[in-house]
């Protein structure tokens, strides 16, 4: 597919970043070509609009780029989820576990309600961690993810057996 090609040719791989042995994926490039960006957003607004989604949550903090064009475009809110202690107000929390060490991630309480229809926003799965973690603060506040989108899928796992989340084909 040459969109999605195109898309794939102005992400720049960095060798040893942050650490040696990870080739890191950088979405930033990406970024500088506002018709590369524009093809991925239209990609994700194609396969959401019309969906009944009410609520895009945008993970910290490469969610935070993807996610708010989506939401504009499908007519949902954008809700981000922040890494701890960042948000202002009352929050719920989820720690997730990674390769060395744990995370976490907070979501204001009262920004999603029960019964809302939802999609995840992040720019890569690696494990799945993130992601998971992600739709257990909006399932625990009642609402149903609908799908996890993200751009790039290291072939850390296999996503396709992940039936709620979508890619663009960028490995
Ligand atoms: P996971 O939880 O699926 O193992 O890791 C995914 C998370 O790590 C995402 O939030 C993503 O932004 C970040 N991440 C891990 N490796 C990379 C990388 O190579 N490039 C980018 N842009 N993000 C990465």
């Amino acid at each position: 597919d040459p969109l999605i090609h195109g898309i794939q040719s102005k992400i720049r791989v960095v060798p040893n970043f942050p650490k040696p042995g990870i080739m890191f994926q950088d979405i930033t490039t990406l970024l500088l070509d506002p018709k590369a960006f524009k093809d991925t957003i239209d990609l994700f607004v194609e396969r959401y609009k019309g969906k009944n989604i009410s609520v895009v949550a945008g993970i910290e903090a490469r969610g935070f780029i993807f996610g708010p064009p989506i939401a504009l475009e499908i007519g949902a809110k954008f809700v981000p989820l922040r890494k701890p202690k960042k948000l202002p107000g009352k929050v719920i929390s989820e720690e997730y576990v990674l390769e060395y060490g744990k995370d976490c991630l907070e979501m204001h309480v009262g920004a999603v309600e029960p019964g809302e229809r939802a999609l995840v926003v992040d720019d890569l799965i690696a494990t799945g961690g993130t992601l998971c973690a992600a739709m257990q603060l909006l399932e625990r506040v009642g609402a149903e993810v609908v799908e996890c989108a993200c751009v790039i899928e290291l072939p850390d796992l296999k996503v396709e057996d992940m039936e709620y989340v979508s890619h663009l084909g960028l490995e």
